[in-house]
């Protein structure tokens, strides 16, 4: 049979639809055509690869592999399969605060079932849960993570997927406490290479009874980041943290003035009332102990209108971002600002994604009369990886062999997302 006919057989004829020749895109309406369609193209030697909102093109990407291992890459057939369909709760248990979901929901979507029942899927940034779960899951990226409940990953109880040659796993047999490794750490940040995430369980959250805001001005960028460290080392959780330099915080705020030096730090604390207004007590107090005080709250409310509630933030969007570890955000931040005037022009920045492992800055880098050329981009992204930082999408490769010898045990023909990762 062919591959259409296959996978016809496997999900319906209105659930394919040809994108151009050889590359075919499948919607499955359940985990189990997912394992149908995975099994049938496998057989064929059909690349699969996952989409979720489909963040990436739908295009075939280089794969070293080729149909059967020898074939020109471009001749291969693939299947783009789809979680739009996979939309559903399957079960909420409000009791141990745990919802098992289909891959293909948003996150939004699910905030917005979770709502009504006093219930929220956590403080991460609004502009991440616009994904699919599946996909939230699938790439680990730095903008996954609050200070308040820590990596998207974390709030991961089980997953169910299904490998290359069609057979399914669901790494949640047991309760957390159970001993042994946990399968699920393998599928997470794997980009559909190891497998096709048909659903999760996830730990949820009370909707918060407070939220709290506040800004303060600092004497440097350095002392704000020692101030947000001090903080959480202290334990505080807040919903919310970011920094702005004077140049930055003009933008955002509609020409507000700070002395050049000066940074904005704005603050989300949320939860029970007196936990939300001990979190923002410790955030003041580390302020204050750099140095700092705070300002006009009214700057926060802005703020976290614009980050958390759609409002449009009038400023440029960042063209280069960087993630560092606490002790290498000041470095990074003033290595990017001292390069871009070398080169005659200049960088300003907000840092936030704050959590104990590190932020990320969010550089504008203004150069000539647009937007800066490659050549200038280039030296701020190497003057930022010289002081230690790592630019957006940046991936640890050392283990690398391990993965490939992971990916051949489970999927010798490459079935899974060919060309990308190891
Ligand atoms: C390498 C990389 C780095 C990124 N870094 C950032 C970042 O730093 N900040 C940011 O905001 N966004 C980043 N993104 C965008 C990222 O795509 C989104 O954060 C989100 O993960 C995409 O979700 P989606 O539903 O749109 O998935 P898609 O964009 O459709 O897919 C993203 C990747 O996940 C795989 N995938 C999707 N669904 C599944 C599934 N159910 N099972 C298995 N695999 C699946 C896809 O094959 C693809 O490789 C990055 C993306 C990639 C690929």
């Amino acid at each position: 049979m062919s591959l259409v006919s296959e996978l016809v057989a496997a999900v319906g004829r209105e659930h394919v639809e040809e994108l151009d020749a050889g590359n075919w895109r499948v919607t499955p309406g359940s985990a189990a055509e997912v394992a149908e369609v995975i099994r049938r193209a496998g057989a064929l030697k059909a690349a699969v690869h996952p989409i979720g909102t489909g963040g990436r093109p739908q295009r075939a990407r280089p794969d070293a592999a080729g149909a059967g291992g020898g074939a020109a890459a471009v001749d291969r057939l693939r299947v783009f399969l789809s979680t739009r369909r996979l939309d559903q709760v399957l079960e909420l248990d409000e009791t141990s605060l745990m919802v098992h979901v289909q891959a293909g929901l948003t996150g939004l979507a699910l905030e917005r079932i979770l709502a009504p029942r006093g219930l929220s899927i956590g403080d991460y940034p609004p502009v991440v849960l616009t994904s699919s779960i599946g996909g939230i899951i699938a790439v680990r990226t730095p903008g996954k993570s609050s200070a308040r409940h820590g990596f998207f990953e974390d709030a991961v109880v089980g997953v169910s997927a299904v490998l290359a040659d069609g057979r399914s796993v669901h790494t949640r047999v047991a309760p957390r406490r159970s001993t042994g490794p946990d399968l699920a750490r393998a599928l997470m940040g794997s980009e559909g290479t190891i497998g096709f995430i048909t659903s999760a369980v996830l730990r949820i959250h009370q909707k918060p009874e407070a939220r709290l805001v506040a800004a303060y001005t600092l004497p440097s960028i350095d002392a704000a980041v020692s101030a947000v460290y001090l903080a959480l080392r202290e334990e505080a959780a807040p919903s919310g943290l970011r920094i702005y330099d004077a140049a930055e915080a003009f933008e955002h705020f509609d020409g507000l003035v700070l002395p050049p030096q000066q940074a904005l730090l704005c603050a989300g604390t949320a939860g029970p009332t007196d936990l939300a207004a001990c979190d923002r007590d410790l955030i003041t107090s580390a302020v204050l102990a750099e140095g700092g005080q705070p300002t006009d709250t009214a700057l926060a409310e802005l703020w976290w209108r614009r980050t958390h509630a759609g409002e449009p933030t009038p400023a440029l969007a960042p063209n280069l971002q960087v993630m560092a570890t606490p002790s290498k955000l000041r470095a990074v931040y003033r290595a990017v600002v001292t390069e871009l005037a070398t080169q005659g022009g200049s960088a300003r920045a907000h840092i936030s994604r704050f959590d104990a492992d590190g932020a990320v800055v969010f550089f504008t880098l203004i150069h000539g009369s647009g937007d800066p050329d490659a050549a200038i981009v280039g030296a701020a992204e190497r003057a930022a990886e010289a002081a230690g930082g790592w630019l957006l999408g940046a991936r640890a490769t050392k283990l690398d062999p391990y993965l490939r010898a992971l990916r051949e045990a489970i999927d010798p023909h490459r079935i899974m997302n060919p060309g990308t990762l190891a």
